[in-house]
């Protein structure tokens, strides 16, 4: 865990992720203020209660941001991943199929044509090589065996799936999507008579956490 270890001879400080330990040696000037303090002999310690973590929705969707990072597709990059219970099931990024040249190599020609300017945004799909993130979460679920439980599985995407991937959501029992940026092509109606939540993330949100996990590798490690 990246963490900062700072000792002089009044004191030693100590920070691990949000959490902040002091221990002073000496009485504490006027203007150092610290939420929590305790005194055990002659020295003070003092704990910061500035302790913060993503919340789960935040969690699987920086997990859905890590996994777009592996798409092969020239044209967009989408990340989903399936939890269950708090728990990651299966996880999907877009691309072609396993043994396919990848989008950017020249695999899918739609693509291609898409990125030359040949093709319109959202014209011939049908032609696409491109596996959407959502259904490859879906078939890796398939894949392996896994099944989304009676009380339903959530899905974490980047974009709000399109109509294909939605009825494979509703078909394995996807209960909620919990989704970051919009998909011209969404069947909301669709969604809406399946009974399945949609909730759009703050996308600041989803930075926050990305620059604190920069910050965290920044920070000095304690020598071993
Ligand atoms: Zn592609
Ligand atoms: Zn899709």
């Amino acid at each position: 865990m990246p963490a900062s270890l700072k000792i002089n001879k009044r004191s030693i400080y100590f920070r691990s992720q949000n959490v902040i330990i002091a221990i002073f040696f000496e009485n504490l000037s006027k203007n150092q203020q610290v939420s929590n303090s305790y005194i055990i002999g002659n020295a003070i310690f003092a704990v910061s209660s500035s302790f913060e973590r993503p919340t789960w929705d935040e969690y699987f969707m920086l997990q859905a941001e890590l996994a777009k990072l592996r798409s092969n597709c020239m044209t967009r990059h989408v990340g989903a991943v399936i939890v269950r219970n708090h728990r990651q099931i299966a996880t999907g990024y877009n691309g072609t199929p396993p043994g396919i040249k990848n989008c950017f190599e020249g695999g899918c020609k739609r693509c291609q044509l898409r990125m030359e300017g040949k093709i319109e945004s959202g014209a011939s799909l049908d032609r696409c090589l491109c596996n959407h993130a959502e259904a490859n979460a879906i078939m890796h679920c398939a894949i392996l065996g896994i099944e989304a439980g009676s009380e339903g599985a959530i899905l974490y995407t980047t974009f709000v799936p399109c109509l294909e991937c939605t009825k494979m959501a509703i078909t394995i029992g996807i209960k909620k999507m919990v989704c970051l940026d919009t998909y011209p092509e969404t069947d909301y109606e669709l969604i809406e008579e399946a009974g399945v939540k949609v909730i759009t993330l703050e996308k600041t949100k989803i930075e926050y956490w990305a620059k604190k996990l920069i910050e965290n590798y920044n920070e000095k490690l304690i020598p071993k």
